[in-house]
C-alpha cells in the first residue's frame, strides 16, 4: 500500500515550520523510515518540490496563471478572489488551502490520495503536448485538487509550480538518507555523484543498503559530476605533493565536455550537466569513429582553433557554439575539436576506481585520433624540473593556459576538487610596487615581518595607494634580511604620501621597490585598498634596486591591466 499523501503533506508542513537544521533532518529521517521502498523515490522528489530529478529536462510547463485557473475551478471561487488572495502572500499553495477550508460545498466522493497516485499524475503532465494540451494539464491538476484536503492541496499546487518551500535542499538529504537507512553518508554522496538524483539514491539505500550503493557507477547517457583541480603555484610544491613525480598534461582553456557513447548514440554533456549534443553535430559524428568501443564515457576539453594561425581561439568563441540556432553556419566559422584526458567507462566497465596511469593507457588505446577533431591531450610523466619547465613552455607557446598535473595512482573522484589534480598556470603579469608597511609574523616568525603592505603611485597627487598585502614568495633568508633592512627605516607615523585604510604594525617611507607577480587583478573596495584594486595570489619576485620609488606602476596602469585581463577572459560566462 502506497503511503498516504496526507502523511507526506503533514511532514512537509512540519518541515516548513521548523527552521532548525537538526530537526529538519530528523523529520526527514522519520518520514523515510515510514515510507515503503517503492515510494521512497517519489517521496524524496516531492519533498524537494520536484516531479523529475534536476538532470531530466522535462518541465510541467504550468505557470502561475494556469495554476490559478485550476485553483479557481477546484475551490469554486472566481479569479478575482484568487488574485486578491495571491497578492497577499505570493504563495498559491496558501491560497488554495485557505479557500478549500472555506469551501462550503464538500465534495462527496473523495478518493483518498496516495503518494504514488499524485506523483504518477503529475509525471504525465509534461507528456501532454499539442492542441488542447493546456486544458488537459489543467484538468489533471483539478482532478488531484478535487480529491485533496486543504493541506494536501497546498503542497500539490506548490509542486506543480516547482517549489516546496519546506527548506529541504539536496545537500540536506545526504545525512537524512544515511541515517534513515543506516548507511555511511560518504556512500550516499558517492552514489549521488553518479546518479544526480537523491530519489534514486534513497530508493537504492532503502532496498539494498550499503551494498547497493557501493555498486552504483557511471551510467551511460546520464550526466555526472566531473573531477576538478586545485591550484598550486610552483613546480617544487607540486612535486612535493605528488611524491616527486607526476603526469603533466597541457591545460586547454575551453569547455569541459563528457562524451557518452552508446553504440551509435552519442551525447555531449557540460560540466554543469547540460546536454549540448544538438549544438555540435560535427563533433558528434567524429566521436562515432574516434571512440573505438561499444559504450564509453570519455572526459575532455573542447576548444576552438583559429584556422589561419592554428592557435586556440579565446574561450568566448567556444561559448558561441553553444547555441540552438544557426548551428551549421557556426561550424565553419568556429571549428571546434576535443582533446580527451580521461576515460570513466569502457564497454560497460566502470574505470573510475582504476589508477590514473592505467586509465590513461586505456584512453590511448580507445581513441583513434582524427586530425583537427579528436585527440588525446599531450602528456609527460616526469619528476625532472627542467623537463617540466620545457613542457610548460611548449604548452604556452601553443597558446594554452599551462599544465594540469595528475597524481599517478589517483582514482577519478567525481565532483571533487582535491589535490589529486593540480592546475599550474604561469603568473604572467608582474608589477612594481612600493613597500609602505608591514605586519609582524606569528609563531615561528614572531619578531620578523611576515607580510608587507605595498602600493602603486597615483600620478595626479603623487601619492601611494595600497594594492595588496604580500607575504608569499619570500624565502626564510629573505624574511630575515628584509626584516633587518626595513626595521632601519620604520617611520614614526604614517608618512603623508601614503593613502591607506589598512593599519599595518609599522609604516615605512616609500623607498624600496619590489616586483611582484599575481594571478589576477580584482576590484577592491576603497575601505580595503585605496587604489580600488587588489591582487589575487600575489607573490614576491625580486627587489628592484635599479628602480626608484617614483617609477613603480601607477593606478592608471593597473586599471589598464585590469581591463585587458577582463577582455581576455570573459570569465563571467565561463561554464
Ligand atoms: P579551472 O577551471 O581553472 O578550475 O581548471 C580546471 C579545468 O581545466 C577543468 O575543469 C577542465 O575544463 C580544464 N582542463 C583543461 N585541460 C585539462 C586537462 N588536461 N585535464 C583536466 N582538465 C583540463
Amino acid at each position: 500500500m502506497s503511503l498516504m499523501f496526507s502523511k507526506l503533506a503533514d511532514y512537509m508542513e512540519k518541515l516548513e515550520k521548523t527552521p532548525s537544521y537538526l530537526e529538519k533532518t530528523q523529520l526527514i529521517v522519520s518520514l523515510l523510515k515510514e515510507t515503503s521502498p517503492e515510494d521512497t523515490n517519489s517521496v524524496v522528489l516531492l519533498l524537494l518540490g520536484r516531479v523529475y530529478p534536476a538532470y531530466v529536462s522535462l518541465e510541467l510547463g504550468m505557470g502561475v496563471q494556469l495554476v490559478k485557473r485550476a485553483v479557481a475551478s477546484a475551490t469554486g471561487y472566481d479569479m478575482n478572489v484568487i488574485d486578491k488572495e495571491f497578492a497577499k502572500t505570493g504563495d498559491l499553495g496558501v491560497v488554495v488551502q485557505k479557500l478549500l477550508e472555506k469551501k462550503r460545498q464538500v465534495t462527496l466522493f473523495r478518493k483518498p490520495l496516495t503518494v504514488k497516485r499524485v506523483h504518477e499524475i503529475l509525471a504525465k503532465i509534461p507528456e501532454m503536448t499539442g492542441a488542447g494540451s493546456q486544458d488537459l494539464r489543467i484538468n489533471s491538476v483539478i482532478g488531484l485538487l478535487n480529491d485533496a484536503d486543504p493541506l494536501e492541496a497546498r503542497f500539490i499546487v506548490r509542486t506543480v509550480l516547482g517549489e516546496s518551500r519546506t527548506g529541504v535542499a539536496e545537500g540536506r538529504l545526504r545525512d537524512a538518507i544515511a541515517e534513515a537507512f543506516n548507511v555511511p553518508p560518504e556512500l550516499v554522496e558517492q552514489a549521488y555523484t553518479y546518479l544526480n538524483d537523491h530519489g534514486e539514491v534513497a530508493k537504492i539505500a532503502a532496498e539494498e543498503g550499503a551494498k547497493g550503493l557501493e555498486k552504483v557507477g557511471p551510467i551511460i547517457g546520464r550526466p555526472l559530476n566531473v573531477m576538478l583541480a586545485q591550484r598550486v603555484d610552483t613546480i617544487d610544491e607540486i612535486l612535493e605533493r605528488m611524491g616527486g613525480k607526476a603526469a603533466w598534461e597541457w591545460k586547454l582553456d575551453g569547455m569541459r565536455i563528457l562524451v557518452h557513447k552508446d553504440n551509435e548514440k552519442i551525447k555531449l554533456f557540460t560540466r554543469r550537466q547540460e546536454d549540448v549534443t544538438s549544438s555540435f553535430p560535427d563533433l558528434v559524428e567524429a566521436q562515432k569513429t574516434a571512440i573505438k568501443a561499444k559504450t564509453a564515457i570519455v572526459d575532455g576539453e573542447m576548444i576552438a582553433t583559429d584556422s589561419i594561425t592554428g592557435k586556440p581561439m579565446p574561450f568566448q568563441e567556444v561559448l558561441k557554439r553553444r547555441r540552438k540556432y544557426e548551428i551549421k553556419e557556426k561550424i565553419t566559422e568556429i571549428p571546434v575539436s576535443i582533446q580527451f584526458f580521461d576515460i570513466l567507462l569502457l564497454n560497460n566497465k566502470n574505470l573510475m576506481g582504476e589508477p590514473y596511469l592505467k586509465r590513461r593507457q586505456i584512453l590511448e588505446n580507445t581513441i583513434k585520433p582524427i586530425p583537427d577533431k579528436v585527440s588525446v591531450v599531450k602528456q609527460l610523466v616526469s619528476g625532472n624540473k627542467k623537463e617540466i619547465e620545457k613542457f610548460m613552455k611548449e604548452s604556452l607557446k601553443a597558446g594554452h593556459e599551462g599544465l594540469l598535473v595528475k597524481e599517478l595512482n589517483s582514482v577519478y573522484r567525481a565532483g571533487r576538487r582535491e589535490f589529486l589534480w593540480l592546475k599550474f598556470k604561469p603568473e604572467v603579469e608582474t608589477i612594481d610596487v612600493a613597500v609602505v608597511g608591514a605586519w609582524y609574523g606569528k609563531g615561528k616568525r614572531a619578531g620578523t615581518f611576515g607580510s608587507y603592505l605595498v602600493a602603486v603611485r597615483n600620478e595626479e597627487d603623487e601619492k601611494f595607494y595600497t594594492i595588496t598585502k604580500v607575504g608569499s614568495g619570500l624565502t626564510d633568508e629573505q624574511l630575515e634580511e628584509f626584516t633587518k633592512m626595513f626595521k632601519e627605516i620604520i617611520a614614526k607615523t604614517k608618512p603623508e604620501e601614503i593613502v591607506a585604510e589598512l593599519e599595518p604594525n609599522v609604516w615605512f617611507k616609500p623607498n624600496v621597490v619590489w616586483e611582484i607577480v599575481y594571478e589576477e587583478i580584482q576590484p577592491s573596495p576603497h575601505e580595503k585598498h585605496t587604489s580600488s584594486f587588489g591582487l589575487r595570489f600575489p607573490r614576491f619576485v625580486k627587489i628592484r634596486e635599479d628602480k626608484n620609488v617614483n617609477q613603480v606602476n601607477t593606478v592608471e596602469e593597473v586599471r589598464y591591466l585590469y581591463e585587458k585581463q577582463e577582455k581576455r577572459k570573459g570569465k563571467a560566462m565561463k561554464n
